[in-house]
């Protein structure tokens, strides 16, 4: 690294650096503009269906920032609410696929929420049809499903969501266990654990974000995560961030997703330096970008700044990233290839 690189220097190697995402959702990363042509299509009023703003520029976003969790979650659902059809949902899916592509996302773990959409009436086969047709029309991009379960939703919803995935012809690699932390104890989603085991893919819990270190204790004991979803609390605890350093449960960290649901109050209070001083191994990721302003590869920005990362250290972040993902080993392998040319290449 040069002592003083030029202005906008850490952007270009961001911008090539092969990335991999862990943790974004796919309803969650459905632009505004996008939610108010679904409403459109099926002959509504966006304003009245969606709660979205409008700018200046008489462009739509979501509102920022969000009062509290239960308003993110509110407006989270009214956006999935408007993926009525299968072909909606490919519409969404080809977005999707397309935005990561464009930021050099070699490959993502995509949570979606299947329950919500048969729930809303959604036949299960069309439904993962649509997900694969979607992704399938960005073929240098690699996205594999994580189907979460919500927490408040209880066991039996649950349960139902893996009986989805058992049936599912879906790239799915893992579970997930996300909502409301402390509405229903982890110990009680043991068949996520054991359903995850069966089918040789990952599970990823949620944890530790609204919640407490007892949060995330409870997520690798009960469950045990070796990937927990945001998991920043732990930073509250020093023994339980020594313990995820020598065990090596990664934490899934989402800055500016913390900002706007106004967990932490700035950039410049999270505890992402904490935790990597502790030696925890963090991986960073979007989680719901359109709603918080922000694209892998801004996240991606903050963490160089708040670290202090040069270039080798941000090809670690992504392999530790790939080496942490539940893709199938042959991906892994060139997930890995591709960081090694990365680093090495001539700039
Ligand atoms: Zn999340």
């Amino acid at each position: 690294m040069s002592a003083a690189p030029s202005p906008g220097a850490g952007e270009l190697e961001l911008a090539t650096l092969p990335k991999i995402e862990l943790h974004v959702h796919l309803e969650g990363s459905i632009a505004a503009t996008t939610a108010v042509e679904l409403a459109r299509r099926h002959g509504e009023d966006p304003e009245e269906a969606l709660e979205v703003v409008r700018g200046d520029d008489g462009g739509f976003g979501y509102p920022s920032p969000f009062r509290d969790f239960m308003h993110f979650v509110e407006t989270f659902l009214a956006t999935t609410r408007q993926v009525r059809t299968p072909d909606d949902l490919a519409t969404v899916a080809a977005d999707f696929a397309r935005g990561q592509a464009a930021q050099g996302v070699r490959w993502t773990e995509a949570t979606f929420t299947a329950l919500t959409l048969v729930d809303n009436g959604m036949e299960p086969g069309p439904m993962w049809a649509a997900l694969r047709d979607g992704f399938a029309e960005v073929p240098d991009t690699r996205i594999g499903l994580i189907i979460d379960s919500i927490r408040e939703l209880g066991v039996d919803a649950s349960r139902r969501t893996l009986q989805l995935v058992e049936d599912a012809d879906a790239p799915i690699v893992g579970l997930g266990l996300t909502g409301i932390e402390g509405s229903v104890p982890e110990g009680e989603f043991g068949h996520l654990r054991d359903g995850a085991a069966r089918l040789g893919i990952g599970l990823a819990v949620h944890a530790g974000e609204t919640g407490t270190p007892d949060n995330v204790r409870a997520a690798v004991d009960d469950l045990g995560a070796r990937r927990i979803g945001h998991g920043i609390a732990a930073a509250q605890d020093a023994e339980l961030m020594r313990r995820l350093a020598d065990e090596g449960v990664v934490l899934e960290v989402c800055p500016s997703s913390n900002v706007t649901l106004s967990i932490v109050p700035d950039l410049a209070s999270h505890p992402l330096p904490t935790l990597w001083a502790a030696g925890v191994p963090v991986t960073i990721n979007s989680d719901d970008p359109p709603f918080f302003a922000t694209t892998l590869t801004e996240e991606l920005g903050h963490a160089a700044r708040m670290l202090d990362l040069d270039r080798s250290a941000l090809a670690d972040l992504q392999r530790r990233a790939a080496r942490a993902s539940f893709a199938p080993d042959d991906v892994k392998t060139d997930l890995l290839a591709a960081i090694d040319a990365w680093e090495t290449q001539e700039r």
